[in-house]
């Protein structure tokens, strides 16, 4: 059985950025849903009992779509803290993202570049490669980079359900609102370098 994943702030904690309201239909029935699927789909599957990666890495339909989003909602809502001004990574992430993307304004430009330009439902990535080389990548729907063999660090969730109690059709702001409340201590840990 797969468990919901408690949130580690309070519900009001990413206010003005990520309301409470989506916060709480964002993880109590969005995430919930996707959760209370993949437990109806898992018995007697030959998926049953199997790590959530690994579900990801090997399932295809149904059963791929629900753990991706587990999968990556997980990584989603444990990348956040209350919002800070001059937020940004430090360390061996900030030195790879300077760098690769010429500069931290530069990486968040086309980060958001390619999270807005995203045709539908889906998910931007910051993901690593095992030589610590850094990619950033579209995955529609419930995609995940670990089916590409990638360490996922960052996302950004573009479904509309992530933002549109706050933001209606402003995706890009509600994009670039993020920046501040990214935990770039976990995104480090994530990257482990
Ligand atoms: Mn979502």
């Amino acid at each position: 059985m797969e468990q919901i994943i408690a949130l580690p702030y309070a519900p009001t904690a990413l206010e003005p950025v990520i309301s409470a309201a989506t916060l709480g239909f964002h993880h109590g029935k969005h995430l919930q849903a996707y959760v209370n699927n993949l437990n109806a789909a898992l018995p007697g599957s030959p998926y049953e009992g199997l790590p959530l990666e690994e579900i990801v890495r090997r399932a295809d339909g149904a059963v791929f779509n629900n753990a991706g989003q587990i999968l990556n909602h997980n990584l989603y809502f444990t990348q956040f803290r209350a919002p800070r001004e001059g937020n940004a990574p430090a360390g061996a992430l900030k030195e790879r993202i300077d760098s690769q993307f010429g500069s931290f304004d530069s990486f968040q430009a086309e980060f958001v570049a390619k999270g807005a330009g995203l045709f539908g439902s889906g998910w931007v990535w910051l993901s690593a490669g095992d030589d610590g080389v850094l990619f950033i990548t579209q995955e529609p729907n419930a995609g995940n980079p670990v089916t590409k063999g990638l360490q996922p660090l960052l996302t950004f969730d573009v479904w509309e359900h992530a933002y549109y109690l706050d933001y209606q059709n402003r995706r890009p702001d509600h994009l670039k609102s993020l920046w501040s409340i990214i935990d770039w201590d976990e995104v480090g840990r994530r990257y482990g370098r």
